[in-house]
């Protein structure tokens, strides 16, 4: 009975605890993000003379224009007596295999034209027809030009993956997503508002009328095949995407790995995309390792040849992907922020002197940033972001503080004078925020951009300042 009051009176006091923390909580009120809205700033109105045209250094040529040769000089490599590949047509690719009963194609390139160029070479080298054709993964510069190699009875493989990513509403290549992300780093973001360069891009896709040639198909791990007395293993090999696959000859002790190895530091997050499959990158090398292949047939950039050149190339990538990832973590463990792990992470100088690691397409800093904002999430911890409210807000109070748009500008000015062009956007970028009808902002900026693209040498960079350029061009030329 005693037990039983004391179970009743201790009952009694959660419930009149849990009513109470109702009560209470009925009677919060969040309080509010913004209590007044900043003045948007006026006007800048001071004087600006434009510097004048920037021209790329000689000393940038001497070392760019070689290797930009290797990418736009078409011409058709001939590997081995049954193996050619067309480099330079398009950015991507186009690998011919011959055997006795009919051709084997891996990668169409991004364009029905550069296409249309390599069957016609190809076929003065044999005009056995087309059995199967084989995308490596599905972005544009390695399937747009089928059309050009396909016909009734011809077999297109590709992975699983391929299909949901190729097809994908919101991230597939069809998307408009997608091809904005194209546009951007092409330097088309607003189309006819970009400056012209000396040279062309060796990117030559339309994406506006691109069909693709879907496979016939698709596999998940391993698939294999024999045609004309030649096997051909297939595999997966995440890394460059998720949908990746390589081909085995091993007659020809041949080994096309697709985007999993090019004259660059890799790509291991894409600008403006998700970081991609690392970890399946490094062990897709390993595995091209122990097959010790005397070829390596590649999406861009020439074959290499000479399996101990390969595994010397295959195995230093690998340790730079590696050691990127590895100090990433070790920055993220140890409560480091993004902008410190990206000033500092460095590759160690036995790979970063390493031709074929420079940041020619890709750059490590970039990569450390996509694995830290993957492993990461958005948040920093910092509490100033974690409930969003306008950017213009703090933005507008700066401008106010400083003394208006002028006195930010005129500093911007003299900070593009003295070749700061990345500081002096910065500041353009705060007025812009405040007031995005501040023509001049957009101007000075969209210079910066244009002497950035000029003094980089990296091609991403020159195709992303250039597409900074456009949008602020447009932007002035429709506040007039
Ligand atoms: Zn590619």
């Amino acid at each position: 009975m005693k037990k039983r009051i004391i179970l009743i009176f201790a009952g009694g006091i959660i419930i009149g605890v849990i009513m109470t923390i109702t009560v209470s909580c009925l009677s919060w009120r969040s309080p509010a993000l913004v209590v007044r809205e900043p003045e948007t700033p006026e006007e800048a109105r001071i004087e600006y003379t434009p510097p004048p045209k920037p021209r790329f250094s000689v000393e940038f040529l001497s070392k760019y224009m070689p290797i930009l040769k290797t990418l736009i000089l078409p011409r058709i490599e001939k590997v081995t007596d049954d193996i050619y590949v067309a480099l330079g047509y398009a950015l991507g690719n186009v690998t011919m295999i011959i055997t006795g009963e009919g051709v084997v194609i891996i990668d169409t390139t991004e364009s029905k034209e550069a296409a249309e160029e390599v069957l016609k070479k190809f076929r003065k080298i044999t005009d056995k027809p087309i059995r199967y054709i084989i995308y490596t993964h599905f972005h544009p510069d390695h399937i747009l030009g089928t059309e050009v190699f396909y016909s009734e009875g011809v077999e297109v493989i590709a992975t699983s993956e391929f299909v949901k990513w190729a097809q994908s509403p919101d991230r597939g290549m069809g998307s408009k997503y997608f091809r904005r992300v194209i546009a951007t780093l092409g330097g088309e973001a607003e189309k006819g508002y970009g400056f012209s360069l000396p040279v062309e891009s060796p990117y030559r896709g339309q994406f506006e009328d691109a069909e693709v040639v879907m496979p016939t198909i698709t596999f998940q791990g391993k698939h294999s095949f024999t045609l004309g007395g030649k096997r051909f293993e297939l595999f997966q090999t995440s890394g460059e995407t998720e949908d990746h696959l390589a081909v085995w000859i091993p007659d020809e002790r041949a080994l096309h790995i697709g985007d999993l190895y090019y004259m660059s530091f890799p790509c291991l997050t894409g600008l403006m995309l998700e970081a991609r499959p690392v970890i399946g990158w490094i062990n897709s090398l390993t595995r091209f390792i122990g097959m010790r292949p005397d070829h390596l047939l590649l999406g861009h950039t020439k074959t290499l040849k000479g399996a101990g050149l390969i595994k010397e190339h295959l195995t230093n990538y690998r340790e730079a992907i590696r050691f990127v990832y590895d100090e990433t973590m070790r920055y993220i463990a140890a409560g480091r922020p993004v902008h410190q792990a990206t000033a500092e992470i460095r590759l160690p100088d036995h790979l970063s002197d390493l031709p074929y690691l420079e940041g020619l397409y890709c750059r490590v800093d970039w990569a450390v940033r996509g694995l830290y904002h993957d492993y990461t999430g958005w948040y920093d911890g910092r509490g100033t972001d974690l409930i969003s409210i306008p950017p213009e807000y703090r933005a507008r109070e700066l401008v106010g503080l400083s003394g208006g748009a002028d006195k930010i500008l005129a500093r911007a000015i003299e900070l593009q004078k003295n070749d700061e062009h990345q500081l002096c956007a910065g500041l353009c970028d705060v007025v812009i925020a405040a007031n995005p009808g501040d023509r001049l902002a957009h101007i000075i900026k969209a210079h910066s951009m244009e002497h950035l693209a000029f003094g980089s040498n990296n091609l991403i960079c020159i195709g992303t300042y250039r597409s900074a350029y456009s949008i602020h061009t447009k932007a002035a030329a429709e506040i007039e």
